[in-house]
């Protein structure tokens, strides 16, 4: 702590990891010796820059633009990019640090990195976002590439903001290549790309579940956030056959007991990615919803809970609520959703509870498969890239399985996952010597 002081995330998602592993440590003493947990610890390389634009008043904006390059063993540096006010390294140290684990996690020869801004995207006219990126770029070009780092989207980057920045990549550097993931269908992107996160997340629960011969088939789902993940885990959980009564944002949740519905989903897509309007609006044009401002879903009576919003969004009240109502399962979408005290509890009532690093790994999957269409210069179908996603969730479960059960049965997903992905990293980094 006194080496990363004023870094919050960073130091709980990295107490996280050192206390599954800790046994894991012991038994492989090289590990120690050569100090491979220190040096996980430590980024490769962090770049800050400035990002200055210009807004539609015409005065001059600054804002701060990251690249966290964590971890090169495994392949390029791979990880999204995150534009909202709250950015700071510290969060984006804890991200690249999980995506590290989480990118072992795939099978796939991915390094782990994360990255993006202060920028606050809300309220800004697509003029303006357009400039921003530019500049964004305009400084990041010279530290990525389709074989050194491929960012992608996260809070706040979605399709607009990756067609902005691919655009103005390509121009600084003349090229067409797949240096940026979540790119549109018809210039690079993959079928599924947009779905990834939340169809995973989706089907790491219903493997979650089978473990105790249950299906999502007739529960009742609460899910946070109303954005790219939130919205694909409310389609795919409803196709499994649950019931998805919540949905949210940061100005509060809506809750409608009827369900939210193929019809009622397309209202929501257009709503948070046509008009970027709030979630309040859905209870006014849906009279069976009510919306509860400012507050979050966990209150709600519920069989699974998927939040799919930001970091530390359930904490231990949250979860002993949510315990006390009969909730069996939480599958986590978002990154470190959970604050230490909920997983506690998860853990100690015996929940079906996933980690994001191992249920929400879809969406960078599916980015790796994108890298590898663009290398091969092929696309592929819809039903062949689900079929990978859905066999890359199959098998993250079963690792989390084979390393997390414990002497009782229990599979402590937390554990699984961590040994999983260092193990894989680890052996990574021994081979290629120190550095
Ligand atoms: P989006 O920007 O599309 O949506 C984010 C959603 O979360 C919005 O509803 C937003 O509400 C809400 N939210 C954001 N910040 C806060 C906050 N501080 N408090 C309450 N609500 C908040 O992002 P994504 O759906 O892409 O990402 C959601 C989570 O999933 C993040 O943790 C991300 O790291 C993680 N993730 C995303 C992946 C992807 O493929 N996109 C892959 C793996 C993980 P509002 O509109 O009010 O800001």
């Amino acid at each position: 702590e006194a080496k990363n002081p004023n870094e919050p995330e960073f130091h709980q998602a990295v107490h996280e990891v050192v206390e599954s592993l800790a046994p894991y440590i012991i038994e492989n003493p090289v590990l120690m010796k050569m100090k491979v947990l220190e040096r996980i610890a430590e980024p490769e390389r962090v770049i800050i820059f400035r990002v200055p634009w210009v807004n539609d008043k015409g005065e001059v904006e600054i804002n701060r633009g990251f690249r966290v390059q964590m971890n090169s063993a495994i392949g390029p540096y791979k990880g999204g990019l995150r534009f909202h006010a709250s950015v700071n390294l510290s969060i984006l140290k804890f991200l690249a640090f999980e995506q590290t684990f989480k990118n072992a996690l795939t099978t796939l020869p991915m390094g782990g990195g994360k990255g993006g801004s202060d920028f606050n995207p809300k309220g800004k006219s697509d003029n303006e976002v357009m400039r921003f990126c530019q500049s964004f770029v305009t400084e990041l070009q010279r530290h990525i590439g389709a074989d050194t780092d491929v960012p992608a989207g996260d809070i706040g980057v979605g399709a607009r903001e990756i067609g902005f920045m691919f655009g103005q990549y390509k121009r600084l550097r003349n090229e067409f290549t797949g240096t940026f993931t979540g790119k549109g269908l018809d210039w690079g992107g993959s079928p599924l790309r947009p779905e990834a996160t939340g169809y995973g997340v989706s089907y790491f629960a219903q493997e979650m579940l089978a473990t105790r011969g249950d299906t999502p088939a007739g529960k009742v789902v609460a899910i946070s956030g109303s954005g790219n993940v939130a919205q694909y885990a409310i389609q795919k959980m409803t196709q499994l056959g649950a019931k998805v009564v919540t949905a949210s944002d940061s100005s509060g949740y809506i809750y409608d007991p009827d369900g939210i519905d193929a019809e009622k989903l397309d209202y929501i897509f257009e709503l948070k990615n046509i008009y970027r309007g709030r979630i309040s609006e859905y209870a006014e044009r849906y009279p069976t919803a009510k919306y509860y401002p400012g507050e979050r879903p966990w209150g709600v009576k519920c069989d699974i809970a998927m939040p799919c919003a930001t970091q530390n969004e359930l904490n231990g009240e949250d979860a002993a609520k949510l315990i006390a109502n009969g909730c069996i399962c939480v599958a986590e979408g978002a990154n470190m959703p959970s604050t230490p005290e909920a997983v506690h509890a998860f853990q100690q009532h015996k929940l079906l509870y996933a980690p994001g690093k191992a249920s929400n790994a879809g969406g960078v999957a599916t980015s790796g498969l994108e890298m590898t269409q663009n290398s091969e210069r092929l696309k592929w179908s819809p039903e062949e890239v689900d079929e990978k996603l859905h066999s890359i969730m199959r098998n993250i479960h079963s690792v989390c399985v084979e390393y997390g059960t414990e002497p009782d049965g229990y599979v402590n997903y937390v554990k699984g996952a961590n040994i999983a992905g260092f193990r894989k990293v680890a052996n990574a980094m021994l081979a290629q010597g120190i550095v």
